[in-house]
């Protein structure tokens, strides 16, 4: 299952820095056609060695194709909002942000946030743990945080409230509404980083959201594990209130556990598989499962009730034991 979520991650990598190639390819070869050596602000001969490296492999590439035009236009966007084969997908908080900010309710648009907002409330917050491309550098920084903490150095552990993190999306989309400017598309790491991404590549500069995705990852390894996941990201809550309703779950399996909190330890999200405590921040990513010496954590397809139930009965038969234990 690891494999499989790691290669979804760097197909979304993938994804992003072939996306600003994509492009710079296409202003290039428009450019010769026109016999002109500028467009849309970019000086063709401006390409450094690596770009020109890419572009000739693309170049090549495509020359073996019959349809170049449909390869290139195949996939464009970000993770902000993707266009794939023709078929748009946003992210939920990209329409909030249209919405609110723009005053604008644009039905294609929200049409579009379909797929990510069926798949949370199917599988929970698995854009999270899956597809988002901050998520992929946090984890690197929380295995540096976690080496570190083996070789004595303890970084802060600095906790706040998980409900921070609705406050901070209301606040925010109180704040696009009344000034008609949304701050999300500034904050949200997945939009952030495509833009940089995007920056870098075509443009060969970085903006300010560059120092702001440095800055989250020098305090995710200094201050707070996962801090802007677990209480500030706005695209996160979303997704949380999205989860909440979910169908696949991650459940202890009583008989086999020894709770010896290997589980615990492991979720990047600070949630507690060993107390069945998962709640609605749960991104299916199954690293308590991974690290389970006993198997004792599956994947169950599962209503919120139907968790609700086992929950009890878990409790119920801790409790019983305990009593068993006193009494003996
Ligand atoms: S909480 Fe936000 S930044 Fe973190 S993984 Fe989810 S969408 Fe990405
Ligand atoms: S409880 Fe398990 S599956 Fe859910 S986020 Fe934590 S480690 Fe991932």
């Amino acid at each position: 299952m690891q494999f499989v979520r790691r290669s979804i991650q760097a197909l979304v990598v993938l994804v992003l820095v072939a996306i600003p190639f994509l492009y710079l390819y296409n202003v290039e070869r428009y450019a010769r056609q026109n016999f002109s050596y500028s467009l849309a602000g970019k000086q063709i001969s401006d390409t450094e060695w690596f770009q020109r490296q890419i572009l000739d492999y693309i170049d090549g590439a495509l020359a073996k194709t019959e349809n170049p035009d449909k390869i290139i236009s195949a996939i464009s966007g970000s993770p902000w909002s993707i266009n794939i084969l023709g078929y748009n997908i946003s992210d939920p908080l990209a329409a909030v942000t249209l919405t609110i900010a723009g005053g604008n309710f644009y039905w294609p648009f929200l049409l579009s946030i379909l797929p990510l907002v069926i798949l949370s409330a199917l599988l929970g917050r698995v854009f999270c743990g899956w597809l988002c491309p901050f998520h992929f550098l946090a984890e690197i920084s929380n295995k540096l945080r976690r080496l570190f903490t083996k070789f004595g150095l303890k970084p802060h552990d600095i906790h706040l409230k998980r409900k921070t993190k609705f406050i901070i999306l209301g606040a925010l989309a109180g704040f696009s509404f009344v000034a008609g400017v949304s701050i999300f598309p500034h904050i949200y790491p997945p939009a952030v980083i495509s833009r940089e991404v995007f920056n870098s590549i075509f443009y060969g500069t970085v903006g300010f959201g560059f120092f702001f995705i440095i800055f989250l990852l020098f305090t995710e390894l200094t201050l707070s594990e996962r801090w802007w996941c677990r209480y500030a990201c706005p695209g996160g809550a979303i997704y949380a209130l999205l989860g909440s309703v979910r169908i696949l779950r991650m459940v202890r399996i009583e008989d086999r556990c020894t709770l010896c909190v290997e589980c615990d330890d492991a979720c990047p999200f600070g949630l507690l598989p060993m107390s069945d405590k998962t709640g609605m921040e749960c991104d299916n990513c199954g690293l308590c499962k991974k690290v389970c010496p006993e198997a004792a954590l599956e994947y169950r397809f599962m209503t919120y009730r139907g968790e609700k139930k086992l929950i009890a009965e878990h409790s119920s038969n801790r409790k019983k034991k305990t009593r068993q234990v006193r009494g003996a």
